[in-house]
């Protein structure tokens, strides 16, 4: 008996993460996240001991927070330090370290100072997990969906570390690591653990949204397919239908004004830095790339690695914008089953329910805006890349007339 007991725990354990318990489908992700993004800690009812899920405040995270900026600033002054004598490429580097130092410590100082705003958000969210039943859902966050996050917080998490502990193993094999050097590493491990956390922290947001989103939208077309099939008027109550969807709709501009609280996390530092630094990344990348293609520059491996990091950062830039996209745009194909929808058997004040869903789902996308200069999205890439080829092109006419001379 104890045997078939320990399977089953041991399946439980191997298999599903809860439904509707978003701590279990962070957790691998909220160990970082806890240092800058939530500078608090977290429970709920599968942690020892079981407590309702909350997040807290620590004090532990914030001064962590505080420490990493420290590091990053004293990242800017050895920087600072190294330059020197004539501007060399080499210079560009450290220039491009120094931005991205600089800017990752106005990101730390709006997470700590906005920190309120990231906690009401995830509160927010529990909430409505809580009152679930009010929405007239039985579940939000499926224990696939939360399965999936979960799976995917946990690879992004320990590939990060990994690659992270092998590359500072290689450096030291491959570079002469002098103290300078050393400091240098360290700074950038720093660096990297910040933005690799904000990374994530963005993913599981994404993710989570994406995830109760999709099952608001489906609610809402399940009902309707179903009362569709079973034909209006035998059997539904016209309060029903007119109730039911009233609720939905409550539900979804719930999750949307808790999912626009990212935005009021995020703006307006984050967007226009990252974004500026994404195309700033790209362009020099761009520049480097050529000229090292002619053979005109020599740098450290370890510089050549950092390079190519950097290139992960543009990347990961774009699978979020890509998955902000996504979000923003996943309620058209409910949109188009509700323009399709069979009205005529409807009363009046249906077709006004009906009516009064589709354009809050169309006027109230869940789209992160950036200040209102730029929605996160696909777009903002193709901005983005018409802005880099044409800067690379002018650097490379530049780079011509210089070494003409
Ligand atoms: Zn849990």
């Amino acid at each position: 008996m104890s045997d078939h007991n320990s399977i089953i725990l041991n399946q439980n354990r191997h298999k599903s993460i809860p439904s509707d318990c978003i701590i279990c489908a962070m957790r691998p992700g909220l160990y970082l996240n806890q240092i800058n993004i939530y500078q608090a800690r977290f429970f709920c009812s599968h942690s020892s001991p079981p407590s309702k899920p909350h997040f807290q405040p620590s004090k532990t995270a914030k001064v962590l927070t505080i420490l990493c900026s420290c590091i990053l600033l004293y990242g800017v002054y050895a920087d600072l330090n190294q330059i020197s004598g004539k501007f060399t490429s080499k210079h560009v580097i450290l220039y491009l370290e120094m931005f991205l130092n600089i800017l990752t410590v106005l990101f730390n100082g709006t997470f700590f100072s906005k920190n309120g705003i990231k906690l009401r958000e995830a509160h927010g969210l529990i909430a409505v997990i809580n009152n679930k039943f009010k929405f007239g859902v039985d579940v939000l966050l499926t224990g696939k969906s939360a399965k999936k996050i979960h799976d995917i917080l946990f690879y992004a998490t320990i590939m990060f570390l990994l690659e992270e502990l092998i590359m500072f193993n290689i450096t030291f094999a491959v570079e002469n690591v002098d103290n300078d050097l050393f400091i240098r590493m360290f700074m950038l491990e720093i660096l990297i653990l910040s933005n690799a956390v904000l990374g994530i922290a963005c993913v599981q947001a994404l993710h989570l949204y994406k995830a109760i989103f999709g099952r608001c939208y489906s609610e809402i077309e399940e009902f309707l397919s179903r009362l569709y099939l079973s034909g209006v008027e035998d059997q539904t109550p016209g309060s029903l239908l007119i109730e039911r969807l009233q609720k939905l709709q409550r539900l979804y501009m719930c999750l949307r004004r808790n999912y626009k609280l990212n935005e009021q996390f995020f703006q307006p530092v984050v967007f226009v830095g990252y974004s500026l630094y994404v195309c700033i990344l790209l362009i020099g990348y761009g520049y480097f790339g050529m000229t090292f293609f002619l053979g005109e520059i020599s740098m450290l491996k370890f510089d050549i690695y950092l390079i190519i990091k950097s290139l992960a950062i543009a990347i990961a830039f774009g699978y979020l914008c890509y998955e902000a996209q996504y979000i923003a745009t996943m309620s058209e194909e409910l949109l188009s089953f509700l323009f399709k929808f069979p009205i005529s058997k409807l009363t009046v004040l249906e077709c006004a329910q009906i009516d009064m869903l589709i354009s809050t789902l169309s006027l109230q996308k869940p789209d992160i805006k950036a200040s209102d200069i730029f929605t996160l999205g696909t777009g903002l890439l193709v901005s983005i890349a018409g802005t880099v080829l044409t800067y690379v092109l002018v650097a490379l006419q530049f780079h011509a007339s210089w070494s003409a001379k």
